[in-house]
Order: C-alpha cells, then structure tokens, then sequence
C-alpha cells in the first residue's frame, strides 16, 4: 500500500469562491505571468499560481497551511497582466475572506460573508440591544443607561444622560470580549499554519519583533512597487492610527473623553486628528471604490462597503456629538450620542472578531509565521553546509 496521501476537494470551497468574489477560476491555465509579475511573491511562496489551483481544485486543507492569501497586499499588478483576465489578486481577496470564515469557530464570520441579510440582520439586532438600553424603563431592572430620562434639557449633561463610568464599565466588558474571540480565532489560525511544521519553539520567541513591527506599519506593503500600493499602504498606515486612538480614548479614556458643557480636554485634540483621519481616508476609500479607480476596487463585496461607510459613519456621528454639545443643544446632543453608539458598537461586533477588522491581526501573524519558517529553513541550509564542509575536509 502507497503511503500516498490523498488529496480531498472541498466543494463547499469551490461553492464560496464561485458566488463571493469577482475572480474566475476557470479561467486560469496555470501559465505563471502573475506570480512572476508579483514583487512579494518569493520562491518559497509562489502565490498567487499556486492558489488558483489549490482554489480550482478545492484544497482547503492545503490553503490552511499556506500564509500566502495573506503576503498578498492586493496591488492588482497580476490582474492586470493575466492573459486569461482570470483576476487572480481577486481571488487572493475572496480566499482571505474564506480563511478568516474557517478561523471564525462560532459560524457567524461565514453566515455574514455569504448573506447580506445575516450581515445587516446581525448589525440591526446589536443596534437593537443599544436602543434598548437607552429606552427601557428606569424600573425595567435591567435598564443599564436608563437614567437617560433625567437629563437636563437646557445645558447638555453627558454624564446626566450616560453616566460615564456605567458605559465605560460597558466598554470594557466589550473589548475583553471582542479581545478573546478575536484571539481564539487567530490561534486556529495559528496552528492551522504550523500545524505540520517541525520548528523549535526559540525560532518563533526569534522572529517576535517581525511580528509586532509589521502588525504595527504592514511595511511588506510598501514592497508592492507601484505607486498605488504605496499611496494605500500611507492612507492604511492614517486609517490604522486614527482608528487605534479612537479605540484607546473610547476603551481607556472614556472619563476624560466624555465631558459635560463645552469644555474640552486633552483628549479632543488626539479626537480631532483621529476625525479628521477616519473621515478623509474612509471617504476615499469609498470614492475610490464607486469610481473604481484602482484594479483592487473593480470588484467590491459587500463586506468591502460595509467596513468603510460604517467607520466614516462612527466618525462623522462623533463630530456632530461634539460640535452638538459644544454649541449646547442638549436634545440634539443625547439623540446623536444615541445614533454614534447605535453605530459604533454593532460595527465593532461584527467587524472586529468576524469581518473585515479582523486582518489586522491575521496578516502579521501570517507574516510572522513566514518568516519564522524562513529563518528555520535558513538555519537548517547553513547547518548542512556546515556537515557538509566538515565532512569534505576529513
Ligand atoms: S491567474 Fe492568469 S496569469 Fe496567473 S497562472 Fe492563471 S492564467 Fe496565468
Ligand atoms: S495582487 Fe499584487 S501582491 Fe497580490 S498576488 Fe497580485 S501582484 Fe501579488
């Protein structure tokens, strides 16, 4: 009997790419222009050829273990010179969409990749539950916010309407959570990835640093060339950090954060530039994708909506909350603080853990997991040259 391992097409597989993304499989003939055309395609991964055909053929299994979907910065330099116009930077976006559907082990990252109605329906149902909070009554029990009908309606008072420390409390709680299914995943991830790989524990303890520098600048994608990817990789590069001080004022600085009347505080400053940030870049992106100015906006899913309108949502709704409370009209003020969180929280449930988001953290761990298979490979070539030398000389 062989000791042949058998390969098994996935169809499921197959079903996704074919009804989720805007590249088309059959169409490629395996003649290699793309992943010669690629600047971050290498020997050791040969992507994105070698993905049409695990794609093709259906081998999930294979695709676990490949970090390749996630080298892939989507420049479009390979679509663009396809011969067979079978969009394999396309393909390279569907598989990450599909990957980050198998990490997710609740189901509802795949649910909502492959319904618009499951992914609206989740958002609507979390916005629902905001609501709620505001409007249950005061002897509901569980009216967590429901001092909101004691807020005064002639100077705004935040606090009277959200007392700060309950929804700071609530922020919390939501980051830990969001923290932990976001990290179960990247560590199905993770050991999908190194699953068969023999590597010494040191070699990843090593490679740390890489880890922690490309999640914090992605610089491999300033490796792409073209002047596209260097202006996506900028505008990413703004987008990231005024999303990250967003997310520290809200989930660390709350208090300080949410103030009453019209004083301001240190902490607006960092807000406006986190504002102005999230506004332009989200606007572009989205510009850019009704104008389908780049190869990588030709095709949009919906997810890729989604994620932008929805953060220039939360940024503009936050703004006016500011500018509302500044000026002081302390209706229009609770109504919009209301809106911004209808907003905001729905969009980090969704996006963070199961959708778009959650590449933040799967690329670099993708990276770092290459890189470390590299330098293992490194090592083991200078170890046998090493025997070999000492073998030639005795
Ligand atoms: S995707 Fe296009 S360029 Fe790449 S191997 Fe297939 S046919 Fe060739
Ligand atoms: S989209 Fe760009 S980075 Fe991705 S595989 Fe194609 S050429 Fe390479």
């Amino acid at each position: 009997m062989s000791g042949r391992k058998i390969l098994k097409p996935d169809l499921q597989l197959i079903k996704y790419l074919k009804e989720n993304g805007g590249g088309d499989l059959k169409k490629c003939y395996q003649c290699a222009t793309c992943t010669s055309v690629c600047q971050l395609s290498n020997e050791e991964y040969g992507f994105p050829r070698r993905q049409m055909l695990l794609a093709q053929w259906g081998l999930k299994e294979q695709l676990m273990k490949d970090p390749s979907p996630w080298l892939c910065f989507y420049c479009g330099d390979c679509s663009k010179r396809c011969p067979r116009k079978g969009n394999p930077g396309e393909t390279m976006m569907n598989l990450r969409r599909y990957l980050t559907s198998c990490y997710d082990w609740t189901g509802l990252s795949r649910l909502m990749y492959s319904s618009v109605f499951w992914e609206i329906g989740v958002l609507i149902a979390v916005a629902a539950v905001i609501i709620l909070l505001f409007t249950l009554p005061q002897n509901f029990g569980f009216g967590l916010l429901a001092q909101s009908g004691n807020a005064p309606l002639t100077t705004v008072m935040l606090d009277k309407f959200a007392p700060a420390d309950i929804v700071d409390l609530g922020d919390r709680i939501m980051a830990i959570v969001l923290a932990l299914l976001l990290l179960s995943n990247a560590s199905r991830m993770f050991f999908g990835l190194t699953r068969d790989e023999n590597i010494p524990f040191s070699f990843y303890i090593k490679k740390l640093p890489h880890f922690v520098i490309q999640g914090i600048t992605q610089k491999q994608w300033g490796k792409c060339g073209s002047s596209d990817s260097n202006t996506n990789w900028i505008r990413h590069l703004f987008l990231v950090s005024g999303y990250a001080i967003m997310f520290t004022l809200v989930v660390v600085f709350l208090p300080w954060f949410q103030v009453n009347g019209t004083s301001l505080h240190w902490t607006s400053l960092l807000g406006y530039y986190s504002t102005i940030v999230l506004l332009s870049s989200t606007a572009w992106i989205i510009i850019d994708r009704i104008k389908k100015r780049t190869e990588m906006h030709l095709f949009s899913h919906f997810s890729d909506w989604l994620f932008p309108i929805l953060l220039f949502l939360s940024a503009l709704s936050g703004i006016l909350l500011h500018i509302f409370r500044i000026i002081n009209l302390p209706l229009t003020t609770y109504y919009t603080y209301m809106i911004h969180l209808v907003i905001v929280v729905p969009m980090l449930v969704v996006e963070v853990p199961f959708g778009k988001w959650s590449h933040l953290l799967y690329r670099p761990l993708a990276l770092y997991v290459a890189a470390v298979r590299s330098s293992t490979k490194d090592y083991l070539i200078q170890e046998q040259s090493t025997v070999n030398n000492v073998a030639a000389s005795v």
